[in-house]
């Protein structure tokens, strides 16, 4: 249904794996997911399996060496039929990338080896209830101890929260000056004391993300387990973090309003009434609606996997595009998941089926940030010359 994708053949069969996988193991899950509050663990286990985990882990890890446009097509495929399971593998590869961008060989055994072998599920910590939107400002501070960094701090949202084998934390050093962006980032491991987890996550959608608060309360971890250096913050802010979460989460949101599209097709095929002929898609008002649709997912498409490629190039006009994109996918995921809702009609609204899902996991984008209001205004300040923070 996506028009011409125009991709490689290694990514077309990146992709048609990890629409394998969403069919066999995630579809026939994403009901319990969303209605039981269930973190994903065995969608998770086979896309491990599938060696999709390692999508950006070097080949000599054994992982797939990936950049934005594979991570593009895989969480649109994942979307598509669990928003949930799209979120939490898509936290998962921007905390591997983030750990992947300076790994030391300690972090490569550690973590990277276990990742693409599929055996180590990561995820990423970054917003806190101080700071809201705004995650380039983290609270959460360390000190240096003997060998240990020492952590105090609130994240908020953290998602795969209880479930992960590790976090990406972003952190700052406790006597530092609080400038916006200028934080580090540190992996905790699962389990690790002076860490407590809030109350599992009851969302009105994204319901299978264990999207969870976390509290620090003189947490040790390895000084081993700093990445980079300290000095390299902003460079993780706007050349991984920013980047691969935008990515990570505009194929998730787009995914899911392809799945809204695909009801609404097969409805319009399908729906008949007994006082007319041919299917309702004949009636014109509907077929044009349905088409706007489609050129609504299609153009974003479109515009996300130009910016994908940009970043994957190391050009700087990736910065606006993906600003973009992000923003256009929000936009395109609600209102395509709304109307997909009308021209389903009552049946839609009667049921809370994959349409009633996608609606609520759908409203999750505008407030994952960076947030629509954020990014549009980074995309005029960029536009403007002016400094983005
Ligand atoms: C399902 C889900 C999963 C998540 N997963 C993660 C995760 O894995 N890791 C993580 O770190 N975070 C995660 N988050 C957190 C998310 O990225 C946001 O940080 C969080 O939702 C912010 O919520 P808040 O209530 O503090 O928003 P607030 O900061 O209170 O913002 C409220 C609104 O005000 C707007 N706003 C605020 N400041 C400005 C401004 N200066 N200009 C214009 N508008 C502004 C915002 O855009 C927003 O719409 C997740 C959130 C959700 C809902």
């Amino acid at each position: 249904m996506p028009g011409g994708l125009d991709l490689a053949p290694p990514l077309h069969e990146l992709r048609a794996l990890a629409a394998e996988v969403a069919a066999s193991t995630v579809a026939p899950r994403a009901e319990t997911v969303d209605r039981d509050a269930v973190w994903p663990a065995e969608s998770m286990r086979a896309l491990g399996e599938a060696g999709l985990l390692g999508l950006h882990v070097d080949p000599e890890l054994g992982g797939r060496g990936e950049g934005m446009l594979a991570l593009a097509l895989v969480t649109e495929e994942l979307g598509r039929v669990c928003g949930s399971t799209g979120l939490v593998y898509g936290m998962h590869c921007v905390g591997s990338k983030v750990v992947a961008a300076k790994a030391t060989p300690d972090q490569r055994e550690r973590y990277l080896a276990p990742i693409a072998a599929g055996r180590h599920v990561t995820s990423l910590g970054l917003s806190e209830p101080g700071t809201g939107i705004h995650f380039y400002l983290p609270r959460t501070t360390f000190r240096s101890e003997d060998d240990h960094l020492v952590l105090n701090g609130r994240k908020s949202f953290v998602t795969s929260g209880g479930h992960a084998d590790s976090y990406v934390l972003s952190v700052v050093r406790e006597d530092r000056d609080l400038d916006p962006g200028t934080f580090s980032c540190v992996l905790l491991d699962a389990l690790a004391p002076g860490t407590e987890w809030s109350a599992t996550w009851d969302g009105l959608g994204m319901r299978g993300n264990s999207s969870r608060g976390l509290d620090l309360v003189d947490a040790p971890v390895p000084v081993t387990n700093l990445l980079g250096s300290e000095g390299d913050e902003t460079w993780y802010v706007f050349e991984i973090v920013a980047p691969y979460f935008i990515v990570a989460m505009s194929g998730t949101y787009l995914g899911i309003a392809r799945s809204a599209l695909e009801v609404a097709i097969e409805h319009l095929r399908e729906r008949t009434y007994t006082h007319t002929t041919g299917p309702l898609g004949t009636y014109d008002t509907v077929a044009h609606r349905l088409g706007e649709l489609w050129g609504t997912v299609e153009r974003t498409r479109q515009l996300l996997h130009h910016a994908a490629r940009l970043g994957d190039a190391g050009d700087p006009a990736s910065r606006p595009a993906l600003f973009a994109a992000k923003a256009e996918v929000a936009d395109a995921v609600v209102r395509v998941t709304n109307d997909a809702m009308t021209l389903v009609g009552g049946l839609g609204f009667a049921r809370d089926g994959v349409m009633g899902r996608a609606l609520r996991d759908a409203r999750a984008s505008h407030v994952m940030s960076p947030t629509t209001d954020l990014l549009k205004t980074w995309l005029g300040r960029t536009l403007l010359d002016l400094p983005l923070l």
